[in-house]
Formats: C-alpha cells, structure tokens, sequence
C-alpha cells in the first residue's frame, strides 16, 4: 500500500526513485568502505600482534608430535647443520644399544619463529631480561642457524651429557640439559658452559 507515491504528480515519481536509487547506491559504497576500512585495520593489527603463527615450514614441532633425528621430511630435522645431525645420529645408534631413544622437541627454526618464542616468553615472564635467558633473539639462536637440537626425554638428555662429546656434542646452556650443540671435536673435551642464553 503506497498511497503517497500515488497522491505524487507523475513528474515527480521518477525524481524520487532516482534519489532513492542514490541513496541506495550511497549506504552500500558506504558500507563497503566500512568493511574494507575495517579489514584494514584488522589486518595490520594482527600482522602486529597475532598474525603470524608458527608452521611446520617454520621449523614447528607441534606438541605431542613424536619426531626423531631420523625424520627428515620435517622442516625442523632437514634444516639440522649436516655435522651436527651426523654426530647424533651416530650418538642415537649407540644409546639405542642401550636401549635409549631420541626424541626432538626442536631443531632449526627460522627467524620469525625464533621472534614469536621470545615475544611468547617476554609475555610470559612480564620482562624481555628474564626471556632472554630463556629465548635468545633470532640473530643469536643457533637453532635459527640449525646448529642446536633440543632432545627429550630425560634419560636421553642425561646420556648425552654422560656421553655426547664422544660425538662432538655438549649442553651449552647450563639452564638447559636439553639443549645441545656440536660444540667440540668427536672426543675432545666440552667448553664450559655458558649460564643461560642471555650469556
Ligand atoms: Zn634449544
């Protein structure tokens, strides 16, 4: 029932619906500039924030992925330095005879990655101090340079610091007995290790 548009003159109804039609065409380009505004700002938030979140191409082990030195179809094992995974392939062989496994719960990780965990543990911790004696910055992590693997679990750790510089390799952190890097000759004597990541 459109008893306005009725009483209207004939001139003037065509007038009207252009206005409309304008009005129309308006709210929807105005709408759209919202959204578009609104991604916008949504978009450059989260690339800030939270955008970027770490991948299995990123060097990822996801938790409760059970990942050993042999799996190198997994970003986090292929990109290993070659001296290093060849030490602890060798090291895994004989602690297997023992009746150890290996598992990896990090390897190479790339820069960004290396970013995210210190910004994680800066929230965490409430202080970049206490982070960066946790998470080195990613122009100082040796597992961004794929020369560090950490290794679970405990009884592994505790063979490789037993035994690991038969092979090369020593814990560098003394906060970290997971954390191991090819640090020596196969034989030879393990520096003394640093306090913490920060060191
Ligand atoms: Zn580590």
């Amino acid at each position: 029932m459109q008893p306005s548009l009725a009483a209207t003159s004939p001139v003037r109804q065509p007038l009207r619906a252009r206005r409309l039609s304008l009005l129309v065409v308006g709210v929807c380009i105005a709408a759209l500039l919202a959204a578009l505004v609104a991604a916008l700002v949504h978009g450059t938030f989260a690339s800030a924030v939270a955008g970027f979140a770490p991948a299995a191409a990123d060097g990822l082990i996801a938790e409760g992925t059970v990942v050993t030195l042999a799996d190198d179809d997994v970003p986090a094992i292929a990109r290993l330095d070659s001296d290093l995974s060849a030490a602890m392939l060798q090291a895994e062989t004989d602690a297997a005879a023992e009746g150890l496994a290996f598992q990896v719960t990090s390897g190479w990780r790339s820069p960004q990655y290396q970013q995210w965990l210190l910004q994680d543990a800066i929230e965490l911790y409430a202080s970049e101090t206490v982070a960066r004696q946790f998470v080195a910055t990613p122009d100082r992590s040796s597992h961004v340079t794929g020369k560090a693997v950490d290794i679970g679990p405990i009884d592994a750790q505790l063979w490789l610091i037993e035994h690991g510089a038969r092979y090369g390799i020593c814990q560098t952190y003394a906060n970290e007995r997971w954390h191991f890097e090819r640090a020596t000759e196969p034989g030879g004597v393990c520096p003394e290790m640093k306090a913490d990541a920060a060191g």
